[in-house]
């Protein structure tokens, strides 16, 4: 087994009005190439803030973040910003697309910022293992939750990246659409040889990875 990216002592703290507070309290933990996470806990307990600090968004207050054994905080704001889009997808809750692009811009967005050359090939594939290929003139206000997410998905992979992170990816979907979205995202992940690490606190999603990972105020259990 290769690992992928790993967390070493990672410690994250933020100064509100009521003084400093530390919501992540010294995580360590290796991610292996090519395998499915969970990350579960209640909110509040700092999946989000342990999320963005793998995907390279949130700087730890302390440790260590390993990329391929590179390490990611080390990079200036623009070498991450060039890193993650070429090595990290992200999804969210709220699919984060952008209203005034279509389908079609919103997937190619990433790489067009990255280098402006697409796969053609590869975005066809991936739009027609995520059902889309009819939509792709629409505009995101057109489309139902369940197609932005897989829109959403598309985008975060069309440039191969070794790490897809999920935030609460089926958080706003009912239930038939949740499990449709989660077993896409899985399928992509195994067969496109990703590293995924879904963020749930659906305890039926979170079994659908190989390895689940909790969460309490801010340490792994
Ligand atoms: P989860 O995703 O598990 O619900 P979060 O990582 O979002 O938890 O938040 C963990 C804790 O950190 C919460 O108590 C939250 O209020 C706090 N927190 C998150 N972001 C900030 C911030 N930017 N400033 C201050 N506190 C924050
Ligand atoms: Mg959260």
């Amino acid at each position: 087994m290769n690992i992928l990216i790993s967390a070493q002592n990672i410690h994250k703290s933020y100064n509100t009005l009521s003084g400093n507070t530390e919501v992540i309290k010294g995580i360590s933990y290796a991610f292996e190439e090519n395998k499915i996470y969970s990350i579960v806990g209640r909110s509040g307990s700092g999946k989000s803030t342990f999320l963005h600090i793998l995907g390279g968004l949130c700087r730890p207050s302390e440790g260590k973040v390993l990329f391929q054994g590179e390490n990611l905080y080390m990079k200036s704001d623009e070498q991450m910003a060039i890193f993650r889009r070429r090595h990290m997808g992200f999804i969210f809750q709220q699919y984060n697309l952008l209203e005034e692009h279509n389908v079609l811009n919103n997937i190619c967005m990433p790489a067009k910022l990255d280098h402006g050359n697409i796969d053609k090939k590869f975005l066809q594939e991936v739009v027609g293992l995520l059902g889309f290929e009819d939509k792709l003139k629409r505009y995101p206000s057109q489309l139902s939750g369940g197609e932005q997410q897989r829109v959403a998905i598309a985008r975060a992979i069309l440039a191969k990246p070794e790490l897809v992170i999920a935030d609460e990816p089926t958080g706003n979907l009912d239930r038939m659409t949740e499990e449709i979205t989660i077993n896409l995202l899985v399928d992509c992940a195994k067969r496109y040889g990703q590293t995924l690490i879904i963020v749930t606190h659906n305890h039926e999603i979170a079994n659908k990875a190989e390895e689940v990972l909790y969460i309490e105020d801010g340490t792994l259990i």
